[in-house]
């Protein structure tokens, strides 16, 4: 926080990665400003200004980068394989909130130090905002989608904001921003709720369309879960700023690249959060232990599913889409703390490792409407940083190996 005094702190690390595609640059220091990047230059050229003195961190084998930003995440949710359903019929909000506190606290020790939660229960999610506002809880900054827009027993109906037609689609849009939400998550298809389906688009196009003008009208982002091919079409078409899942599929659930689909996705400037670790993470439930044959044909199936998932991803990329790194944490067997596992199934999907961290720091800041303040190490901008042992853009997985977090310029580990 600013006061009277400006508190001045020089970072010298190894090498300084800043969040674009630039290689990263070795020499460098930054100089902090109470909450800001004030300069960033050769070590020898940065000094405090005037008489003002101040601490010098230096991290000579670390590498500085912007503070990760996790565009998709669950706070409410444990990511210890219960299912939404349970976490519905057992928990109460007042644990669901608490647990979104501890949660957040975790993903900021881990380098996250902006999370979007895409959908809580009721009005929890704002809560959990307010909390970190008022210093109750040390935890990243928030953008929350607060409850996802879903049809009549679609997915995620238990979050509270089922809503119907043009006019119902367009209340629960107004309602949501008049509570506070930071964008609109909309759920295209069915999901994992039970009793709905993941391969057939949810509301009609002239829902979506409704959806997407309420929140564009009220300076809002609009994104919408999808997992097939259709409903990525009508959400496009819908004017929708980003997809998240995006994995590409017919209305039968098979597989199906759609190059003509990419091409458009591309052309549009939608951008696409492929969530690739929350599959991914289930791989752990049959590792370790015997397998009945039943369970070894379902392991391998889901390993093929996954390969083609990163093969079609790497295509997206290939074909010019933006990708935005977002773990889908909470959900599933996906716990908070590892989003650095996404950053490396990116890789994996044939992203390199920086265009991997672009992913998860700029192209998210800017597609969120915060790229003026965060997602780059840049003068001027919050010192939102991250500083972790070894070269990230050599060797991914050296992203976990945490050494310090500043949030708006307070170190916090
Ligand atoms: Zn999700």
């Amino acid at each position: 926080m600013p006061t009277d005094t400006p508190t001045f702190t020089i970072l010298k690390p190894a090498r300084l990665m800043d969040g674009t595609d630039s290689p990263p640059k070795t020499g460098m220091a930054v100089l902090l400003q109470d909450d800001r990047i004030q300069a960033i230059g050769p070590a020898d050229k940065i000094a405090f200004p005037g008489a003002a003195t101040g601490e010098v961190l230096e991290f000579p084998d670390a590498t500085l980068l912007p503070g990760l930003i996790d565009c998709h995440t669950h706070t409410n949710m444990p990511g210890t394989g219960r299912r939404g359903e349970d976490v519905h019929r057992e928990d109460t909000d007042d644990i669901r909130l608490m647990r979104s506190a501890h949660n957040v606290a975790i993903a900021l020790q881990s380098g996250v130090t902006t999370v979007c939660d895409c959908g809580g229960w009721n009005k929890t999610t704002f809560s959990l905002k307010e909390a970190i506002k008022e210093g109750l809880v040390n935890g990243p900054r928030v953008l929350a989608a607060g409850r996802p827009i879903t049809t009549t027993g679609g997915h995620c109906w238990f979050m509270g904001s089922e809503a119907d037609g043009v006019d119902g689609v367009r209340q629960a849009a107004r309602q949501l921003i008049k509570e506070g939400a930071d964008f609109l998550k909309v759920m295209g298809t069915g999901g994992s709720t039970l009793g709905t389906d993941p391969f057939r688009p949810a509301f009609s196009l002239e829902e979506l369309q409704a959806i997407g003008d309420e929140g564009h009208r009220r300076n809002r982002v609009v994104v919408a879960h999808c997992r097939t091919n259709d409903a990525m079409r009508m959400v496009i078409d819908a004017g929708f700023d980003a997809i998240m899942h995006g994995w590409f599929t017919d209305d039968t659930g098979k597989k199906t690249y759609d190059e003509k689909l990419a091409d458009y996705i591309a052309k549009k400037e939608v951008r696409v959060n492929p969530t690739l670790q929350i599959t991914r993470s289930r791989f752990q439930l049959f590792e370790g232990r015997d397998l009945t044959p039943e369970e070894e044909a379902q392991y391998t199936r889901m390993q093929a599913n996954h390969a083609e998932t990163l093969d079609h991803c790497g295509r997206l990329f290939k074909a010019g889409v933006k990708l935005m790194a977002g773990s889908d944490c909470g959900w599933g067997v996906y716990p908070f703390g590892h989003f650095d596992r996404e950053l490396l199934a990116l890789v994996n999907a044939g992203l390199t490792p920086t265009q991997a961290i672009v992913a998860g720091t700029s192209n998210n800041a800017e597609l969120l409407g915060v790229g003026d303040i965060i997602g780059t190490v840049e003068e001027g901008k919050l010192a939102d940083l991250l500083v972790v042992e070894g070269n990230p853009a050599e060797n991914i997985t050296d992203i976990a190996n945490v050494t310090a977090v500043f949030r708006t310029g307070e170190r916090i580990r």
